[in-house]
């Protein structure tokens, strides 16, 4: 089964129980909010490409964001931040995403994060987080063929992307490398890692990464990707 397959079982999970009453929760209160809308309120797959050359991992859907839209990224303003620099740096089709259906296609890169639920206050546990590990393995094992290169948007999916990465074989210098905007490791294998700041509003709004910060990133990780 491939990456669509495994799309469709992972928005079928209910292991985390309290990030299934969260999700559901405010999918409930929340779509009276966003009426001309059917509120998606379920974990969300990772978006892009099955033969992906990079793979962007974030931390995990905001609540009113790919909860809500049933989309990494889409819907919210960190959504707006990654995709206009993705558009810029020539890796997706368009700038805005703003639902499933709003035409968005990526080129060679692909969305995922290791929690696929949202959590409340964005914060996941780390039992919630050890229990999705297996779908990140899954999505990398799938993209293993073409993968060359991976973003990780801040300290949080840098640690809990590690570990995975090191399991399926491209194995991870001790002692393991420190998140930092601009970290850079080469994994065994060959595989090129690469640390930027999360998109969240927090580091947007106060300018801690900038546009051009997140772009300079992406347009090297593609580089290195061979896009
Ligand atoms: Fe399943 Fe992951 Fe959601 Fe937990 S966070 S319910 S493991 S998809």
């Amino acid at each position: 089964a491939g990456l669509t397959a495994l799309d469709e079982r992972i928005a079928g999970c209910r292991r985390c129980p309290r990030l299934v009453a969260w999700r559901e929760e405010v999918a409930r209160t929340k779509r009276a909010g966003f009426a001309d809308r059917d509120y998606w309120g379920r974990p969300v797959p990772g978006f892009g490409p099955a033969d992906a050359r990079l793979l962007i991992v974030g931390l995990a859907p905001a609540a009113h964001g790919g909860n809500r839209t049933g989309r990494m990224f889409t819907g919210d303003r960190s959504g707006d931040v990654l995709y206009a620099a993705l558009h810029e740096v020539g890796l997706a089709s368009q700038a805005g995403a703003v639902s499933v259906d709003d035409g968005l296609e990526l080129y060679g890169v692909r969305v995922t994060s290791p929690v696929h639920c949202a959590p409340p206050a964005n914060r996941p546990t780390p039992e919630e987080r050890d229990a999705c590990r297996p779908w990140l393995v899954s999505e990398l094992e799938l993209l293993r063929p073409t993968l060359r290169a991976v973003v990780v948007l801040g300290a949080f999916g840098w640690q809990a992307t590690l570990p995975v990465l090191d399991a399926a074989g491209w194995s991870v210098p001790r002692p393991r490398p420190v998140f930092g905007h601009g970290a850079r490791v080469t994994l065994g294998g060959g595989l090129r890692l690469f640390g930027c700041f999360h998109v969240s509003q927090r580091n947007t709004f106060t300018g801690r990464l900038t546009p051009a910060m997140l772009r300079d990133v992406l347009r090297d990780a593609a580089g290195a990707a061979g896009l």
